[in-house]
């Protein structure tokens, strides 16, 4: 199972892709962890990545190709992986497949979690955390027993920066932006699958494993 996870900012990736990861036995392979073990184990890449990091410039593509490609020979991705996070273009999305062809993989989807950004503003702009434990509540969908305080460790609750109106709006469009070539790509391709966000997570995750099996 060599995958692509696909979803907006807030569709819930991050959950989905731990339970196919428990599942399955199979990495997540994030382009952050990526990033961060190329610069740790300082492979040549992983310096020339640094170097731009640490200049404050974006990393080149053939910099991030050849991290995922570094990423990918190794032989915990032979039976499977989670790929989240890149390709975020259509080059990008070329340059994946020729380094799945090299390897002698094959992609067997590219999924999308989709969930219209009606509903993720209304999730994030309504989400509050507890400063003390980091819990995570709702002011619709998991509302605290005392309003503004965490049931738990009793910590004040407060909204984060990232998650104003305007900040998901912005998020949204670029991340619209990117991807809509990708899905037209992926369909091409045929391997374009796509499950409903927006039901509980236990549905969502049960519709993901369904769509992946085929
Ligand atoms: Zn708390």
């Amino acid at each position: 199972m060599h995958i692509l996870l696909m979803g907006p900012p807030g569709a819930g990736k991050g959950t989905q892709a731990a339970k196919l990861v428990e599942e399955f036995k199979i990495p997540h392979i994030s382009t952050g962890d990526m990033f961060r073990a190329a610069v740790k184990n300082q492979t040549e890449l992983g310096k020339k990545a640094k170097a731009c990091m640490d200049q404050g410039k974006l990393v080149p593509d053939d910099v991030t190709i050849g991290i995922v490609k570094e990423r990918l020979s190794q032989d915990d991705c032979q039976k499977g992986f989670i790929l989240d996070g890149f390709p975020r273009t259509v080059e990008q999305a070329k340059a994946l497949d020729k380094i799945v062809a090299e390897l002698g993989l094959k992609l067997t989807g590219a999924l999308n979690i989709d969930v219209p950004a009606k509903e993720l503003i209304e999730r994030a702009v309504g989400r509050r955390i507890c400063k003390k434990c980091g819990e995570t509540y709702h002011i619709r969908f998991k509302v605290p027993a005392k309003d503004g305080i965490c049931d738990i460790c009793g910590g004040e609750l407060y909204q984060r920066a990232d998650d104003s109106e305007e900040t998901m709006k912005n998020r949204l469009a670029v991340y619209d932006e990117q991807t809509k070539p990708l899905i037209k790509y992926y369909k091409d391709a045929g391997i374009y699958k796509q499950v409903d966000g927006r039901q509980s997570m236990d549905k969502v995750y049960s519709d993901v494993v369904a769509v992946l099996r085929g």
